[in-house]
């Protein structure tokens, strides 16, 4: 198992230095998150290993434990599931970035419980750009509105967007939610924001993403494996 994440987190780093590289892109501005949920302590800690060091996680419980026990590695976790409210603590004493705030409820929770020696909090808003009746997130015409509140919240930086699109094989498609997530974070910053993230691409549209302008790209079962369960 060990050797397998090695190998296919070299080649998912070679893949986004070419898409970059064909895009004119630098390899530097894109960060790889692994997302590990559903996977064991040791595929942490052999994605470590080989140099990972930001991950990726949707359950809080698991997170937690997890956290807990690789708590002497230099490690950076994102919280990328789905938040509940009487769960924001958990997520604010624990986590270095938040991609799935979509309620100005939930980031003032976040703000007010995130420990004051703590950095503060990085915040992406999940934005349900192909308004998938099946994903969270805000419309985009709300995401303004949106942000504007959470750059008041102190403990928190808002950080950029993210959205997870519906699922499709269609790469016209894949390339429009992107593309109007790009668009989307541009307006935005044309009404004074200085948004520097867009987490957008995972292991089926990573390179589509990249081409977009995504700045993180979400990668679990291209770097370890097929998950039995919680797809
Ligand atoms: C599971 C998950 C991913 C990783 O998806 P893969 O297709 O396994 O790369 C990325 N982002 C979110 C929000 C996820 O829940």
């Amino acid at each position: 198992m060990t050797n397998d994440i090695k190998i296919n987190l070299q080649k998912i780093r070679q893949q986004i230095t070419e898409s970059c590289t064909a895009c004119g892109r630098s390899a530097s501005d894109v960060m790889l998150l692994a997302v590990s949920k559903t996977k064991p302590i040791e595929a942490i800690e052999a994605a470590y290993s080989a140099g990972q060091i930001h991950f990726g996680e949707n359950y809080l419980q698991e997170a937690i434990a997890k956290i807990n026990q690789l708590g002497q590695l230099p490690l950076h976790w994102h919280f990328i599931g789905r938040i509940q409210s009487n769960k924001t603590r958990a997520i604010a004493e624990n986590f270095d970035w938040v991609h799935t705030v979509a309620s100005y409820k939930h980031a003032h929770r976040l703000n007010d419980q995130r420990p004051p020696a703590l950095a503060e909090l990085n915040i992406c808003i999940q934005v349900n750009i192909s308004k998938d009746p099946d994903k969270s997130g805000v419309v985009a015409e709300d995401t303004l509105q949106l942000a504007r509140q959470i750059s008041q919240l102190p403990r928190l930086k808002l950080r950029g967007l993210m959205t997870i699109p519906e699922a499709t094989s269609d790469q016209h498609k894949q390339r429009q939610f992107f593309r109007q997530l790009a668009d989307l974070q541009d307006k935005i910053n044309s009404n004074g924001f200085s948004l520097d993230t867009l987490s957008m691409g995972m292991s089926g549209d990573m390179k589509i993403a990249i081409e977009e302008g995504s700045t993180i790209v979400r990668i679990g079962t291209a770097i370890f494996g097929k998950r039995d369960m919680n797809p």
